[in-house]
């Protein structure tokens, strides 16, 4: 994942699980960039029910 505001390398930091709809869990991720503060969070959708 590139920033979107330079264009370099983010840095991953770490992933926890989110559930943004009842029912549903997400992997998110969140990166930053090290050159210019920005933070960008990802959630992915799991395919298969986890436990
Ligand atoms: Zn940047």
């Amino acid at each position: 994942m590139n920033c979107p505001n330079c264009n370099k390398a983010m840095k991953y930091l770490r992933g926890d699980m989110s559930t943004g709809k009842p029912g549903k869990k997400y992997d998110r991720s969140f990166y930053e960039c090290r050159f210019c503060d920005v933070w960008v969070t990802v959630e992915l959708p799991q395919e298969k029910e986890a436990e």
